[in-house]
């Protein structure tokens, strides 16, 4: 009676975000309690639920109700006919190119559906999420996806790792950054933690100061960066931009007006190694 004892319990992953949470062990859905994903339990684990396919647009809960709107579709497990708002979804976003990804647990390389949210590496079967974020406020949850990720300018990236294909900073990070394609950077920024990207971008008017190592193929600067920088490929200074540090590169090209002031060292191409994302 009173006396039941404590309903076993399972620890369930979010394959969104990581975070662990105590679940009855009979619970077949959920929803985390960190990011809010929606999850399915499937023998154990969790999954992205498929049905929260509804990321077209924000919630219209408190604009006016739009009464020619149908009430939304139930689940049909197999309708022949797309729905409302399948044909709505295909409308507001058409089907996107494939996309390359590579797996972050055996590096595998293989191609996805341009729209897929997530995907599911072939030799692996390790979970990658595809989903973008945009960041405009404190956040302190590693984020690990496959999707670009966009630090407005007031975002503070405050957790323990990030993990994206493109990086585009506007605001602040704290945390070790490995970005699969380019790391954009458009403001004045001090990052304390090591950095690996495929193409370092620093736009016109951006400061830099990388206290950690940045590994790059290639390097843009156009603002003032300090720092050292490891590149398999060509560092371009470009116009009227500053480099204060240590470069090692395959190749050095500075424009005019730019200026460098550090130690070069050229590395040769075969003894470069790429940077593993
Ligand atoms: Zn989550
Ligand atoms: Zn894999």
């Amino acid at each position: 009676m009173a006396d039941e004892p404590q309903r076993h319990r399972i620890r369930i992953e979010c394959p969104e975000c990581g975070n662990f949470q105590l679940e009855p062990a009979m619970v077949v859905s959920t929803q985390c309690r960190n990011c809010r994903a929606g999850v399915s339990v499937i023998d154990g684990k969790g999954v992205v639920r498929k049905t929260s396919a509804v990321r077209i647009a924000k919630s219209q809960s408190d604009a006016e109700p739009e009464p020619s709107t149908p009430p939304p579709a139930p689940l049909a497990p197999s309708s022949p006919k797309p729905t409302f708002l399948e044909t709505l979804q295909r409308l507001l976003n058409p089907p996107a190119p494939p996309r390359e990804l590579t797996c972050f647990a055996c590096k595998h390389e293989f191609t996805a559906s341009g729209n897929a949210q997530s995907s599911q590496c072939p030799k692996c079967c390790g979970y990658l999420s595809l989903l973008d974020h945009e960041i405009n406020s404190l956040w302190e949850r590693s984020i690990k996806t496959c999707g670009n990720v966009l630090i407005c300018k007031n975002g503070i990236f405050n957790a323990a790792s990030l993990t994206c294909h493109q990086l585009t900073l506007l605001g602040s990070i704290h945390c070790p950054v490995v970005c699969s394609g380019d790391l954009v950077i458009r403001t004045h920024a001090k990052i304390n933690y090591p950095v690996r990207c495929r193409n370092l971008m620093v736009e016109k008017g951006s400061r830099v100061e990388f206290l950690g190592t940045v590994h790059a193929e290639t390097a843009n600067i156009r603002g003032t960066v300090r720092g050292q920088l490891t590149c398999t490929g060509q560092v371009t200074l470009e116009k009227r931009s500053q480099f204060h540090g240590l470069v090692r590169t395959t190749s050095l090209v500075v424009q005019s007006g730019a200026n460098h002031f550090g130690t070069v060292e050229i590395i040769s191409a075969d003894t470069a190694t790429p940077p593993t994302i």
